[in-house]
């Protein structure tokens, strides 16, 4: 199921330490190693898609299911609630999209007024 030495199926399997946010047996979130903003942690399936692109119909409820996590995730993790307050979800996808770990994620960023921000 893990992708040959893909750092973020290591730390699924605990082989890499990280700040966890969250886990259950689909997915995990935790805090990226170098934030760009005051909170910015990440979201995987512990499922290896390299890529967004990677994920079929099969994957519909994960995908679903870990975009409906976010929310709460983002407020537990300090994100201000409601409309003046709120998160940045973003999901770099390829090269040219500017991914650099193949294990999909999304980066929750948080805390301050974000404009349109490059990971
Ligand atoms: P990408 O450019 O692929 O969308 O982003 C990969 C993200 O993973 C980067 O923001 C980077 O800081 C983060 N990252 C890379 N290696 C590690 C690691 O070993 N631990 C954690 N917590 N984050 C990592």
């Amino acid at each position: 199921m893990g992708g040959d030495n893909c750092i973020f199926c290591k730390i699924i399997e605990g082989k890499i330490p990280s700040r966890k946010v969250y886990e259950d047996e689909e997915m995990l979130a935790f805090h990226d190693i170098n934030p760009a903003a005051p909170i910015h942690f990440l979201v995987i399936p512990k499922k290896h898609l390299p890529m967004l692109c990677d994920a079929s119909s099969e994957d519909t409820q994960l995908l679903g299911k870990i975009m409906l996590k976010i929310p709460e995730l983002a407020i537990q993790e300090g994100a201000n609630p409601g409309q003046t307050g709120g998160f940045k979800i973003l999901m770099n996808n390829g090269a040219e999209g500017g991914q650099e770990v193949y294990h999909m994620h999304l980066h929750v960023l948080a805390g301050k007024r974000l404009g349109n921000q490059q990971l």
